[in-house]
């Protein structure tokens, strides 16, 4: 009875974002939501919209079942966050002397600009399994390789995940440009695609380096953002796309 009354909330919940998000006479708060500009904390659960929720608990308790505990450490993100962390690293990298583009050209090693993250959606989440808890960096490389604290979910997610609906976004794939190899993050594909489809088709991209706050706006061009959109935003996993 409770999961029952549980499920039902999540519908609702659900019918109530995406009536939002895909409402044909609303357009500029669906612009809005796709840039982490419009709050949705009421709606999220864990960071995640409610189907893309539903499937992560789902794919959650099975992976409990063979002892791997799936803990989301970040899920949604706002535009506000994003460039505070985007600002620091900035800043961080100005104080030790990297300038200009090679600077912006740092940050967006990992970290996007604010206003492009996946993490706006409500559909993707960076992961970790909660039995080890590491002093040093959570989300680096080595923890998910052989031997690493992560493997054991690293694998279990390149084995089940798909079935739930997520997928790594930036794989290890030989060919792919722009954001480095990510094993914690993964996106719900069946929302993310539409979004991702909706953000290149309403150009979206071209807006953000308006906001006069942004440090190193004056180095991003027209020109360095197509190479970024079609490096950064568009080469991740294929079956993203
Ligand atoms: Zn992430």
């Amino acid at each position: 009875m409770i999961n029952l009354k549980h499920y039902i909330i999540n519908l609702i919940l659900f019918f109530f974002i995406t009536s939002i998000i895909f409402s044909q006479n609303n357009d500029t708060k669906g612009d809005l939501f796709l840039l982490g500009k419009n709050d949705l904390k009421e709606t999220l659960r864990s960071g995640l919209l409610p189907e893309a929720y539903l499937k992560f608990k789902q794919m959650q308790n099975d992976a409990k079942k063979e002892g791997i505990e799936i803990e989301i450490v970040s899920g949604y993100r706002s535009y506000e966050k994003q460039k505070n962390i985007w600002n620091n690293k900035y800043n961080k990298n100005f104080e030790r002397r990297i300038f200009g583009i090679k600077n912006i050209n740092r940050i967006i090693q990992y970290s996007t600009l604010p206003g492009t993250s996946r993490h706006h959606w409500g559909t993707d989440i960076d992961i970790i399994d909660k039995r080890f808890i590491p002093k040093g960096d959570l989300l680096i490389e080595r923890n998910y390789a052989e031997n690493g604290i992560y493997s054991q979910l690293y694998h279990w997610m390149k084995k089940n995940s798909r079935k739930y609906g997520f997928y790594l976004v930036y794989d290890d794939s030989p060919q792919r440009k722009g954001f480095k190899f990510e094993p914690w993050h993964y996106s719900y594909k069946p929302l993310s695609v539409i979004f991702l489809r909706r953000f290149i088709d309403r150009n979206l991209l071209f807006k953000i380096t308006q906001d006069s706050s942004l440090l190193g706006t004056r180095f991003i061009d027209n020109s360095f953002l197509k190479i970024y959109l079609k490096e950064n935003l568009l080469d991740i996993n294929k079956h993203l796309k």
